[in-house]
């Protein structure tokens, strides 16, 4: 019984000491202790194996104490393995890795995250110019635009829409006020662009782009004087229209393998000059565009510009009008208004001196497109999609309390309040996520891991929201027409899960491989270590990068156990943490276990973690629900931890942990190494998958509130352009939502008469007047009963259309076109045209 007890209290003590990470020699002390003690009469162990055991492991741990032993024994032995396999990764790989800026991510991936670092970024914060921008003309451009009209009837952004943003300055929020720009904060940013995206998910498409990764962004920030001079002012007054052309046909994700090439000669005046050829598809605005942003690869057989003979990726503005630029034709991704479409040249001469940021710049394309997507990533998805789902909410929980079924308002069935509650729970978590990683922008960082998870998660939550406002509306929401407030966000769904790192790939290939590499505390030391020329040198660094390494892996091991046992009792809460506490101590616990697994994972994985990808998908997933609860938890502290908001801060805390329990499950059980997967699982599980999801009562009480005040419903929709306009489809229902809520006393009686047979409801029949006649309902409570059924009527009615009508608008047409015939092998261009399989070309309908 002693002996047993001993062995409890000995294993105990390890795993405490191991979360503290010790030096060696201290654990060959500790043991050499228990080795003795085991021996000792108080516990009179049998001195066999046990002992021999101990005293063993004390030997062993002294000895890889002296470092002449340890370098020869131990980290020599893989100091050398690892120089012979480190993977090779390419000029444009170690590009993308490098970007941007490391910065709570190395929190979650340490184990032992510094919440007050997370909770000390300012909360949303504007100047009062950003909030007089943002009440003003954000709200007056937001109350012009007619999404049916530009979707439908005109097929393209209208010209008062353009006018109107250039007029105010939207097309330069990020450009310098030094520039002509507005020069808004990042926050400032996503609060305007949010704003229009829940109005129309097409029209922020032209504020959006110039404000993202594009000339504009990339002039200001690597631009020479003269460019900054000439150019930053026009496209901040809308007098020239950017676009960015990056991808082409054979080159989408994979865009840094672009076969658009572009070759330095020396022009008839002496100067450098550029023979350029290219093709690209998907670009946004190109057809209205006067300023072409282009990425292709620069060659310099001659050396001219002094980078070698293959300088790289390189990025140029070409105006639209130069001799030779093909642009103006229109693709038509998912029935948008906005302009999107190819633009390709052949043997196009331009100036060198047209490289963004001029010759010293050739080469310098992809680092930084990387540079710049590594913030923007944080921005402009993130932005739209978390807008895009308050808005689904607000619609949805306004259209579900209006429409009934059954003698009740569809919001009080508990199939529909199902999704309602995931509805409300994405609303409070991206908004969550979206503002403190806006915050971090704003305040210079580039959170390249952060930002590519928020633009998956985000995009995808919406999808979510958006597939759930469809189902709640019915029949409703399919009928397409002017009042039909759904289509356009279902429609273009799509487009935010592709564009910028289309999300599977962002997701499995992106967030987790690059997350590992950069914020691993020590992982970028042992490989910097590998590479050093100099190998005794290397070995010096690795050995010391790896002991820290190594006792980082056991105390996040002995961490996730011990916490796994003590269901996260012992885990500190940062301060003032209050009711709260007990969320930071579960977040913290999953920290620890999410560390030692990615750890693990990427150490045994190394080079094929690229191709694990279902692996590095899951700990995405892990690592993105830990950030976002982390952001619920400082909105909850930010917002002044209103006590109503506790059952959605409960909500998102339950879902979020049992989301990050499965995808470590997924992770673990499908791990290919069998030793590792058992570490793995006896850490992080030693009781078993013991988080469940909220319960139904919890959603049922988050819907329960949404819908019964204005003010939570308010808050939980915050920053989205909200109509008040009887006829503008989305104020109709603010309107008939009021007096709804106005007239629920008076719907009661009525209910119950229709209940007790007293009136009927029948086509042709004036049941409130019966209800008045048989005393039912007063005069005035039958009033409010018309009003409210006028407009209710007015709510769930779908439009019609005379079928002439509904008659395309384009016709097909056999003039050349389709990508294909471009971007033939032989490069010539000299398509057929004959559309053989990659598209058919449409002109424009002669009406
Ligand atoms: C409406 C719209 C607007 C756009 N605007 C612009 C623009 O202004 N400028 C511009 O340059 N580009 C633009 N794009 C292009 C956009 O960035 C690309 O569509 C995107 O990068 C994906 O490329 P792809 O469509 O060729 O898909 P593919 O690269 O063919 O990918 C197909 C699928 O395979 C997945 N995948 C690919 N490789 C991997 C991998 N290694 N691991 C895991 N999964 C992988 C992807 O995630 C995707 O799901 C736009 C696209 C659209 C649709």
């Amino acid at each position: 019984m002693v002996g047993l007890m001993f062995c409890v209290a000995l294993l105990g003590a390890i795993l405490v000491l191991g979360l503290y990470k010790p030096a060696l020699w201290a654990w060959s002390a500790a043991l050499a202790i228990a080795a003795l003690l085991w021996k000792s009469d108080a516990v009179n162990g049998s001195a066999g194996l046990f002992g021999a055991l101990l005293w063993f492991a004390a030997a062993s741990f002294a000895a890889l104490a002296i470092p002449s032993l340890r370098r020869a024994r131990v980290t020599g032995p893989l100091f050398e393995r690892v120089r012979g396999t480190l993977p090779k990764v390419s000029e444009t790989e170690t590009q993308a890795l490098e970007a941007g800026t490391v910065g709570f991510d190395a929190e979650l991936f340490s184990g032992e995250p510094h919440w007050n670092k997370l909770r000390a970024m300012p909360s949303v914060m504007l100047t009062p110019e950003e909030q007089a921008f943002l009440d003003g003309p954000t709200e007056e451009l937001c109350g012009l635009i007619d999404n049916w009209k530009a979707r439908h009837q005109q097929r393209d952004i209208p010209e008062e829409i353009w006018d109107f943003a250039k007029r105010h300055g939207f097309l330069g929020m990020l450009i310098s006020k030094a520039h002509g720009g507005l020069g808004f904060s990042a926050q400032a940013q996503s609060l305007i662009i949010g704003k229009i995206a829940s109005r129309s998910p097409d029209a922020v498409i032209i504020v959006m782009v110039p404000n993202s990764l594009g000339p504009g962004e990339l002039i200001e920030k690597y631009g020479t004087d003269e460019q900054k001079e000439h150019y930053l002012p026009r496209l901040a007054r809308g007098d020239d229209i950017p676009c960015f052309a990056l991808t082409g046909p054979t080159s989408g994700s994979d865009a840094a393998t672009m076969r658009d090439i572009g070759t330095v000669f020396r022009g008839d005046d002496g100067k450098p000059a550029i023979r350029l050829s290219w093709d690209k598809r998907y670009i946004t605005l190109a057809p209205k565009a006067t300023l072409l942003g282009l990425a292709f690869r620069l060659l310099d057989p001659d050396n001219l510009l002094g980078k070698g003979t293959e300088p790289g990726i390189t990025v140029a503005m070409i105006p639209a009008d130069h001799p030779g630029v093909q642009i103006g034709r229109r693709h038509l991704p998912s029935g948008a208004a906005f302009p999107n479409g190819p633009t390709w040249g052949r043997n196009v001469v331009i100036p060198a001196d047209w490289i963004i940021g001029g010759e010293a710049m050739a080469g310098q394309g992809w680092r930084m497109l990387m540079e710049c997507l590594s913030a923007g990533r944080a921005i402009s998805l993130p932005s739209v999609a978390t807008a895009g789902s308050k808005a689904m909410l607000r619609f949805t929980t306004a259209y579900a309390r209006l429409r009934r079924q059954f003698g009740l308002p569809i919001a009080r069935m508990e199939g529909v309040e199902e999704p309602l509650a995931r509805m409300i729970e994405t609303a409070y978590a991206s908004e969550a996520a979206r503002a403190v990683t806006a915050a971090m922008v704003s305040r210079g960082e580039r959170p390249s891991v952060l930002s590519a998870l928020m633009k998956y998660q985000t995009t995808e939550r919406m999808r979510h929201s958006v597939n759930d406002a469809l189902d709640i509306h019915g029949g409703r929401a399919i009928c397409d027409g002017p009042s039909n407030y759904l289509q356009s966000a279902y429609q273009m769904v799509p487009i935010g899960i592709t564009v910028e790192g289309a999300n599977i790939l962002t997701r499995t290939l992106i967030t987790f491989a690059q997350g590992a590499l950069r914020s691993h505390p020590y992982l970028v030391d042992e490989i910097k270590a590998a590479q050093d020329q100099n190998e005794a040198r290397g070995l010096e660094e690795f050995d010391r990068a790896f002991s820290s390494h190594a006792a980082y892996t056991f105390a996040n091991g002995a961490g996730a156990f011990l916490h796994g046992i003590t269901g996260s009792m012992f885990v500190p809460a940062p301060e003032k943490s209050f009711d709260t506490a007990n969320w930071y101590r579960h977040l913290g616990r999953a920290s620890r276990s999410f560390a030692f697994v990615a750890d693990l994972t990427i150490t045994t994985l190394g080079g094929r973690l690229k191709t694990r990808q279902k692996i590095s998908g899951r700990l995405a997933d892990a690592l993105s629900e830990l950030y976002i609860l982390a952001c619920v938890l400082k909105r909850f502290e930010d917002d002044g931890r209103l006590s109503v908001d506790r059952t959605f801060v409960d909500l998102a805390a339950m879902n979020g942990l049992y989301r990050f329990q499965e995808a470590m499950r997924g992770a673990i059980d499908n791990f290919p190494v069998a030793s590792v997967r058992w570490a793995m699982r006896a850490a992080v599980f030693p009781l078993g998958a013991r988080y469940r999801p909220a319960p139904d009562e919890l959603g049922q009480r988050a819907v329960q509130l949404v819908l019964g005040s204005q003010d939570v419903r308010d808050r939980l929709t915050r920053y989205i352009y909200v109509s008040h306009d009887p006829d503008d489809p989305t104020g109709l229902l603010e309107v008939a939502l009021k007096k709804a809520i106005a007239a629920e006393q008076a719907e009661k009686k009525l209910d119950r008469a229709v209940r007790d047979g007293l009136v009927h409801r029948y086509h042709g029949v004036d049941w409130i007047g019966e209800a008045i006649e048989r005393g039912a309902v007063t005069e005035s409570e039958g009033q409010q009963l018309r009003d409210l059924e006028a407009l209710i009527a007015r709510v769930i009615a779908v439009d019609n259309f005379d079928p002439a009508a509904l008659k395309p608008n384009y016709r097909s047409g056999s003039p050349f076109s389709n990508g294909s015939s471009r971007s033939g092998s032989n490069g010539t261009g000299a398509g057929n045209g004959n559309g053989n399989g990659h598209g058919r070309s449409f002109e424009a309908a002669a009406e």
